[in-house]
């Protein structure tokens, strides 16, 4: 998950993963047991990737040992898709769906001091985003469903990507031909948030706001700071938000009332802008390019029709050239109805307690799933991290960045419930 800014700041959401008695079933407390007994080794996993974090594209070892441990499981295994991706084929016994489980596995360039005594071997880099645990939930599921084979109905795929810092290892994947190796009806995928641990969050269509940088383009005489001041204060009128919100700050994403799993949420219906513009003065033009954030798809198109408009009044008029948007990545956008159906699935299995709607969207982060997305029905879940008893705060890419491997357990107990429900042809 890519970010720009940090935050610290969690609330208590009182959670548990359990089944309620009504939902009792044999295969979800065959899980529920399974997953209790490897817990300990996947914690061990995860602190052993932890140790060795390897960058995008870089991911060798870490693409080793997930090989060699769903080789263990007994899966059909496929390696070096688009990199260093690896592919794990889980096929039940019985007639089903095809369902995907993805996770991503490369680490970032940060200096950290972690304060762990299994922190980072491998200097300047390191897992601050959690992709460490979404390898290690991959491989739980696929190790307690593997023990349901007799059982399961349908097939599972397991989706090991590369690169999701660089947003190129799904796009990377999918043009090495993954679509045709495996047919998945359905991808589901994971990260890591600051909700407390446990918590499962999603919603339909966009987690994430969108984000564009929009380029102003004048001619060279433009004197530079009176036009920063004058497009700032252009920009000023386009931005919105709600009444004393501040939602270019994640310091409230977390809080009970205006947080995202509030319905009076901050984080809903909002535009705007970087406070910095950048300029590039070349011989015949001087170019402002600004970073936005925007909720709404449809609001996006208008905004540099919009500015320009407002330039048009100044007189700035006469040195416009134009304004359009620079090329910008696609935002994750779950599939509506799969999204409803997934999440009715979920609370059918489990307390509904750990299952929350979000509200809102986060600004800064995107997630390269989005290219899975563009060709399968698909929906990205978070999962909360965070423990405040512990002082473990799950905030990706922040300096302190810490997840409460409980989150391990309660994912990989939750999610294989979820994938077998999925699966099922009824
Ligand atoms: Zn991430």
């Amino acid at each position: 998950m890519k970010k720009h800014i940090f935050l610290i700041g969690i609330i208590l959401l009182c959670t548990q993963a359990v089944f309620t008695q009504s939902d009792l079933h044999s295969s979800h407390q065959k899980i529920e047991k399974d997953t209790d007994k490897i817990y300990e080794k996947l914690v061990e996993i995860r602190r052993d990737l932890h140790k060795f974090p390897e960058i995008a594209g870089k991911e060798k070892r870490t693409s080793k040992i997930i090989k060699e441990y769903l080789l263990s499981l007994g899966l059909e295994v496929k390696t070096n898709i688009g990199g260093y991706g690896v592919v794990g084929i889980l096929k039940g016994n019985k007639k089903g769906r095809k369902i995907a489980w993805r996770a991503d596995m490369d680490a970032i360039k940060f200096q950290t001091n972690d304060r762990f005594s299994f922190k980072s071997q491998n200097k300047g880099i390191a897992h601050m985003c959690g992709h460490d645990v979404h390898t290690t939930i991959g491989l739980g599921i696929a190790n307690v469903l593997a023990k349901q084979k007799e059982n399961l109905q349908g097939t599972i795929y397991f989706i090991f990507q590369p690169a999701e810092e660089t947003f190129t290892g799904a796009k990377a994947m999918i043009e090495d031909g993954l679509l045709g190796l495996i047919k998945p009806d359905e991808i589901y995928g994971l990260h890591i948030t600051p909700f407390e641990t446990g918590v499962i969050t999603t919603k339909p269509n966009e987690l994430f706001a969108y984000q564009k940088t929009v380029a102003l383009k004048f001619k060279p005489k433009a004197d530079v700071d009176e036009l920063k001041s004058s497009v700032k204060k252009i920009l000023k009128e386009l931005s919105r938000n709600k009444t004393n919100s501040k939602p270019w700050e994640l310091q409230k994403i977390t809080n009970r009332e205006i947080g995202l799993l509030s319905p009076n949420t901050i984080y809903k219906d909002y535009l705007f802008f970087e406070p910095n513009l950048r300029i590039t003065k070349v011989e015949d033009s001087t170019t402002l390019k600004i970073g936005l954030y925007e909720t709404y798809r449809k609001k996006l198109i208008s905004i540099p029709l919009k500015i320009k408009a407002k330039i048009n009044k100044t007189k700035h008029k006469e040195s416009l050239i134009s304004v359009v948007y620079l090329q910008g990545r696609p935002t994750v956008i779950n599939d509506r109805k799969l999204t409803e159906k997934a999440l009715k699935t979920l609370k059918k299995i489990y307390s509904d307690k750990s299952i929350k709607r979000l509200h809102g969207q986060i600004p800064y982060f995107n997630e390269d799933f989005i290219y899975f997305q563009q060709k399968v029905p698909a929906v990205l879940f978070f999962l909360g991290g965070s423990n405040v008893e512990k002082n473990l705060v799950a905030m990706p890419h922040s300096p302190n960045f810490a997840v409460d491997e409980e989150a391990i357990r309660l994912g990989v107990k939750q999610f294989s419930s979820f994938v077998i429900e999925r699966a099922k042809t009824n």
